[in-house]
């Protein structure tokens, strides 16, 4: 389900942060609590924002299950005009593998499906270790997903950051590998789905190049965009510092 009206304006983009972590996710810093949160976004201006702790499988993990009705007893303590979102971003750890059961996800408000966290041990891997081969998993995976109907969002789509047996130049060519129809089959896909596609800050400036190919194409298709800055620290709540080095990107 869109949250937004489907929009190419950077600036409007930008008054929302859809994807940011609580001290739920053992990743994020300890700052990172619901009503400082909500104080930092309120300071920057934004007019939505969506927590998306970490839905994962395995020992010694925060279960999203329990967490959520603590978020959501401590965001009914906090008075603001920030919309936010308690959601999650759940694991499609392979194809048509969710780490959450589709009842569970309907009871939040925001879901957000990560692809591709190859790093962790109950991912499934491709059988062709290449980058190509990570390319057609991701979209396989994404694929299912979209038929599946229950993402609301995808997080940082393609990136090969997270795999661990590709070199730190492999990684990099991951996005590259897929073709321009098979992008823009992909997000049309998505779009049809109801499922908007992340504007990741960290990895939109970072893998430049397929940024540009990937915002071209969405565009021609007419996706939905969120952006979101993948916050694991207080100071990465506001958006705002991002605006100037996509609008570099995408001229
Ligand atoms: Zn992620
Ligand atoms: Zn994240």
């Amino acid at each position: 389900m869109f949250i937004i009206e489907a929009t190419y304006d950077i600036d409007e983009l930008l008054r929302y942060n859809f994807h940011i972590h609580t001290t739920f996710s053992g990743c994020a810093k300890p700052d990172m609590i619901l009503k400082d949160i909500v104080a930092e976004a309120e300071r920057c201006g934004l007019e939505i924002i969506a927590l998306t702790d970490h839905s994962n499988l395995g020992d010694n993990l925060r279960v999203v299950s329990e967490n959520t009705p603590l978020l959501r007893e401590q965001l009914a303590a906090v008075e603001t005009d920030v919309k936010v979102l308690i959601g999650s971003e759940i694991s499609a750890y392979g194809v048509g593998k969710y780490s959450e059961t589709k009842e569970f996800c309907e009871t939040l408000d925001y879901r957000l499906y990560s692809q591709n966290h190859y790093h962790l041990s109950f991912w499934e891997q491709p059988e062709d270790k290449s980058p190509r081969g990570y390319a057609v998993h991701m979209l396989a995976v994404l694929e299912e997903l979209f038929k599946s109907g229950r993402a609301d969002c995808v997080a940082h789509p393609f990136s090969g950051g997270y795999i661990r047996t590709l070199s730190e130049e492999e990684k990099l060519k991951v996005p590259d590998c897929i073709t321009d129809n098979e992008l823009g089959d992909i997000l049309e896909k998505g779009e049809r789905a109801g499922c908007a596609w992340e504007i990741n800050a960290g990895e939109f400036c970072f893998l430049s190049k397929f940024s540009k190919r990937y915002w071209d194409i969405g565009r021609e298709v007419g996706v939905h965009f969120n952006f979101g800055t993948d916050g694991h620290t207080l100071k990465n709540v506001d958006t705002r510092g991002f605006a100037g080095i996509i609008k570099d990107i995408i001229k």
